[in-house]
């Protein structure tokens, strides 16, 4: 069988496999608390190699691919003040050789001072990024045009990417990804029966499903929904994203029954704390030496933890969770932590 991938615009931008190592001392804590506890292993995304990881990175590989192929010079992306996926592409970006131009919504409603200088913002300026920062009653739609314009007037050729890198192009990252994650257990002899990620512009979890799908696998795909209320609307578009993905990859199409997005971990809103992210970012910390994220990862792992404290995820199972990155983003939030 020729490789599906292979055929598909591609600039590499990390060494591929990232780690994969089992949870053996997060386990016995929550086995002393729960009684029972699935075996628990990390897909480590943290540590894909550029500017402080994470999983757009993987997207990014196909959709810088795609701007090279197009000739671009500039490269345009949009997120939240703290977006770990404009941090980086802004990374991609230069190390590929081209400009960025990041677009940074300050959206979401949480104070802090570090929250607007630190963190990812912090490393966006480092990188050279240049920074278009709009208030919440800005229409994105009209900043996207402006901006497009200016760097076409300046004679330069941009590149939009959408917020969070997902489009059918970019979730190929994550439909290689799952091919990566079936490989690495086979060669260990691990039945992964279940992998668990933060879900919020849905190319990961779309991906994922696409690569999965292409390989005949039926491990499940849990998504933990830290981006939005209305989950109705966000399945409908995972749906969509899914389909589109593999159609681009020439896989098969994913049943409708395969589309799991986990509500009750997101809290008030996007990027405001929880009570319960602070306890596993601190558990984990405590029990593996891990760091994960206060936005995503950290959402995600209370998604996890919660979930084996209802019985919602068994004690026979294997759980790969897919740590996504975004540790940069813990210094915005410092007071959160701060003994
Ligand atoms: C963007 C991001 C996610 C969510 O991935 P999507 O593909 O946008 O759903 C999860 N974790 C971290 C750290 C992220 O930056």
């Amino acid at each position: 069988m020729t490789d599906p991938f292979s055929r598909l615009p591609h600039f590499t931008l990390f060494d591929a496999p990232t780690p994969l190592h089992e949870m053996t001392r997060l386990r016995a804590a929550i086995k002393e608390q729960n009684g029972t506890c699935p075996q628990l292993f990390i897909k480590r995304d943290d540590m894909t190699d550029l500017a402080g990881g994470g999983n757009k990175t993987r997207k990014l590989e196909y959709l810088i691919g795609d701007a090279r192929k197009q000739n671009a010079d500039t490269i345009v992306t949009a997120g939240a003040l703290q977006s770990n996926h404009a941090r980086q592409t802004a990374a991609a970006a230069a190390k590929a050789g081209l400009s960025s131009v990041l677009i940074l919504f300050d959206t979401v409603p949480y104070e802090g001072a570090a929250y607007r200088r630190s963190g990812n913002l912090l490393l966006d300026n480092i990188l050279g990024a240049r920074l278009v920062i709009e208030g919440k009653d800005a229409d994105p739609g009209e900043v996207f045009s402006r901006v497009m314009e200016e760097i076409i007037s300046e004679g330069g050729t941009p590149y939009l990417i959408p917020v969070g890198g997902s489009n059918s192009i970019g979730a190929l990252g994550y439909a290689r990804a799952a091919g990566e994650i079936l490989d690495q257990a086979a060669a260990r002899k691990l039945d992964v029966t279940r992998i668990l990620h933060a879900s919020s512009s849905l190319g990961t979890q779309a991906g994922l499903l696409a690569g999965l799908a292409a390989r005949a696998s039926d491990v499940q795909v849990t998504g933990i929904n830290v981006y939005r209320h209305d989950t109705q609307q966000m399945r409908e578009d995972l749906v969509d994203l899914t389909e589109k993905t593999t159609e681009r990859l020439g896989s098969r199409r994913v049943g409708a029954e395969r589309f799991e997005l986990v509500d009750g971990y997101l809290g008030e809103a996007y990027g405001v704390p929880t009570p319960e992210m602070k306890a596993a970012i601190s558990t984990l910390a405590q029990a593996e030496g891990i760091l994960l994220d206060p936005v995503y990862s950290g959402k995600a792992m209370a998604g996890l933890i919660g979930m084996i404290f209802r019985g919602e995820i068994g004690p026979d199972e294997t759980v790969l969770f897919l740590h996504t990155g975004g540790m940069p983003g813990l210094f915005a939030y410092e007071g959160e932590f701060a003994a």
